[in-house]
Formats: structure tokens, sequence, C-alpha cells
């Protein structure tokens, strides 16, 4: 197999004995085998074993029946190196990563649960309407440092900084996001700049933009190198929506055009309302449409719901603005080939591909339907006398996704049914939870 043949050899060249084959699961969490260089032309010619399950992310790491899964006595999934994505690990000498292709071994077919797949699936669709979105993805996320005999272990670290855009020592006392933005920029995933955000220990990282399949591929990396590096500082990078009551959410902001047959950027039109194309508008407004929808897989824990209140600059309202902060959907002042929306949706929480999937997926509505959005937000928004709010908490969301069938449509019927289990799921697991502030709040004086 010359193209492995040749892969190894410029693998061997570099020092490297070992390749880390990571997927998207249903959440976005990396899964992973590291994989003998000797052994990769097995792993591509047979694909690596994986048990079809999908598993939650707390410590129990329970398995959650998912059909398919549990219910089929856990079978194979086969995993695929996907050469085209092999890049060298700066941080972890010999070590190389590569994506997977996740197939079910029986048919050779996509997993049904493939978060890669389903994006695959959705821009195909745009492609039949003549679009290819075009996406740049920002994230925040907290860095927090040991702290024994506090209720999670964790602290912010530092705590006390919280000077938004200051650099240097100031708000990083131990330059930990120059470290992390030079290896994240040697790790070749198209990361341009960072800063420290709102409050102590939390930082945004900016990515370029890129097709969106290959944006998504760059975030779910960027997610899992992030929180890679921070344990191998003792330290523990969350990208929850709202990890502290007294703090603000990270956000996982999204950037969104399109590219017309002829690779000109299809939201730009100085002679249309507001300098966007009819495309643009119709976008905006499929994204509206669709927002509780897409608020299950853009805000996808129960933990996301507590990131959306007035005066957060994350979202409360389901709403778009001419740059506009307060905003859901806030549209950047650059025009020409910059034209473009930032989806301010979603929490960093969420699995890229999901994110990115369901917004194209909800702008193709727009453009589908020649939907045009209301009028555009004026002044500071976070209005509490008005009525379109977003879901109040995941089951909302969850049931707004299952009730919205043009959408799930688009993300077919086998992702949305393992999704919504999973999900639901999660939801009893923590309505059967009770809280600290249960206690607190109930055991003394009733
Ligand atoms: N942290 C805010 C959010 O949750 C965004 C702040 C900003 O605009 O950078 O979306
Ligand atoms: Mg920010
Ligand atoms: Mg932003």
């Amino acid at each position: 197999i010359p193209d492995i043949r040749r892969h190894m050899d410029r693998l061997a060249a570099e020092g490297v004995d070992v390749v880390r084959v990571i997927y998207p699961d249903l959440i976005g969490t990396d899964r992973a085998r590291d994989v003998l260089l000797d052994h990769l032309p097995a792993a591509c010619t047979h694909g690596l074993a994986f048990c079809r399950a999908v598993y939650h992310t707390s410590p129990q790491g329970d398995v959650v029946p998912v059909a398919g899964g549990l219910d089929a006595g856990l079978p194979d999934v086969c995993v695929r190196p996907d050469l085209s994505t092999l890049t060298v690990l700066p941080w972890e000498p010999g070590v190389a990563s590569c994506l997977g292709e996740v197939t079910d071994p029986a048919t050779s077919a996509p997993a049904p649960e493939s978060p890669r797949d389903l994006l695959r699936a959705v821009l195909a669709r745009c492609a039949e309407a003549g679009l290819r979105p075009v996406v740049g993805p920002e994230l925040e996320y907290f860095l927090l440092e040991p702290a024994p005999g506090t209720p999670t272990g964790w602290r912010r670290s530092p705590e006390t900084t919280g000077a938004v855009y200051t650099a240097g020592l100031r708000a990083d006392p131990d330059n930990h996001l120059l470290r992390t933005l030079r290896l994240l920029r040697d790790l070749r995933i198209g990361v341009t700049n960072g800063n420290h955000e709102f409050d102590g220990g939390q930082y945004e990282i900016n990515l370029t933009h890129s097709g969106a399949l290959d944006a998504a591929d760059r975030a779910f990396r960027f997610k899992a190198a992030v929180k890679e590096l921070a344990r191998r500082e003792g330290r523990l990078a969350t990208f929850m929506a709202k990890p502290f009551g007294e703090a603000g959410g990270s956000g996982f902001h999204l950037h969104l055009s399109c590219e017309d047959l002829d690779g000109q950027n299809a939201f730009h039109d100085p002679s249309g309302a507001y300098g966007l194309s009819a495309t643009a508008r119709h976008a905006v407004a499929g994204v509206l449409a669709h927002a509780p929808a897409l608020a299950a897989l853009a805000n996808p824990t129960v933990n996301s719901y507590k990131r959306f209140g007035p005066d957060t600059l994350a979202p409360w309202l389901i709403d778009w603005g001419l740059d506009n902060r307060s905003a859901m959907l806030r549209i950047p002042p650059e025009r020409g080939s910059g034209a473009r929306l930032e989806l301010r949706l979603g929490d960093a929480s969420a699995n890229p591909y999901l994110l990115i999937a369901g917004t194209a997926a909800a702008a193709l509505l727009g453009v589908r339907a020649g939907q045009e959005p209301p009028a555009p937000l004026e002044g500071y928004g976070y209005d509490t006398a008005r009525s379109d709010l977003l879901p109040p908490t995941l089951s909302a969301a969850l049931d707004a996704l299952e009730a919205d069938t043009a959408l799930t449509e688009l993300l077919g019927k086998d992702f949305t049914t393992a999704f919504l289990t999973y999900k639901r799921d999660e939801v009893a697991r923590f309505q059967r939870h009770v809280t600290d502030w249960e206690f607190t709040e109930y055991a003394y004086h009733l």
C-alpha cells in the first residue's frame, strides 16, 4: 500500500513510532487508540475495533443505552486512520495523531452516530443548493488547578485576575496562554490568537476560518489538545458551559459564511439590505427559526442553560443584530469577502461537528424557504419583556429538536434518535441527583 508506506517513511524520519488515532464520539469526546507505527498498515486495512457504545463522561463512566450499542451486546465499530490528517504531537516525543473514520463493520457504511459523517451529510445537502459553508471557530475555556478540600477539588487558575484583554503576567501569571498558543501552532490546526477573557482563569483562543469539515476537525483537535496540555501541568482545562455560578460562561462562537460555486462569498452584496445578500438574510432567518432545536446541539448539557442570561454576553433571546454582542446572532461589521454571521449561541461544551452541522442545516433551511429575518435588534439586548427566549433547559431543547422535523430530516433519523436517547438519559440522571444546593436550602429550617 504505497500511500501508507510513504506516510510511514515520513513519520519514521521524524522519529515517530506511535500514531494516536482519535475520533469524536457522539458528545465530542476524543476516543483513541495508540497504534505502534509498524501496525499502522493493519489498522488502515482492517480498521481498529472499538466497542459500539456511548459513554458518559463523569468519573463513573457508565455506558449509555443507545440503540445498537448496549442492547446489541456491545458490538464493534471499525475505526480507520485518515492519513490525510496526520500531525506530529509537538509535546509528546515520538507520537503523531490522526483522525479516524468510524464505520459499521458489517456494512462498511459510516456509523450512524458518527458526528463527522453527519456533518459530511449536511454539507452534501448544502452543496446541492450551491453552497459551501466556511466556518471560523472561537472557543473559551477555564483553566483550573487542584484545590484539595473544596467540593469539586478544583479552583480557577488564577482565581482573581479577570482582566479581559490584558496580556502577559498580570492576567496569566505563568504564561499558560503563550505556551498553549505556541504548541497549538506547532500542532498545525490553524490557531491565530488568544486572549484573556472576562474571568480569572478564563481564556479564549481563535482558529482561522476554512471549509466546515476542516474547521470542525480543527476545533475538535483543539479541545482535545488544550485539555491534554493542561493535564501535563497537573491542571484541568474545562470547556463546560458554566463551571462557576459567580463567573461568566464559556462560549463557542461560530463565524459562518458560504461560498458559492465560483468560490465567492455568497453572503456579500453591497446593494442588499445591511450590505448582505439575500442568501445571508435567509441563512440568518433559518438559524433564528430553528434556534430552539439548534440549542440541543449548541448547548448540549444540563449546565449549558445556566450560561444564558441578561448581561452575560451570552445570549438570552432568539435575536440578531448588526455588530451587537448582546444578540444571539451578530453580523460582524466586515463586508466583502469577510461578510459573515457570528452565532454566539453555542457554548464550549458543544461537539464541534454537531454545532457546525446544526448551524449549517438551519441556515440551509432558511435559504431553501427564502425566509426573511425580522428587523435586527437595536441597542443593548436582553429585553426581559420579550417572549422569544431560548429554551430554559436541556430537556426543553431536546423536545424542540424532536419537534423540528425539517431539521431532524437533515440530521438523519438514526443520529437524532441516538442523540435524544443519550441526552434524555443525561437529563434523567441529573434529575435523580440531589444537589448540595438542595441540602443547604432545605435541610435546616423546614
Ligand atoms: N463568555 C461569553 C459567552 O459565554 C462571551 C464573551 C465574549 O464576547 O468574548 O458567550
Ligand atoms: Mg470571548
Ligand atoms: Mg466572538
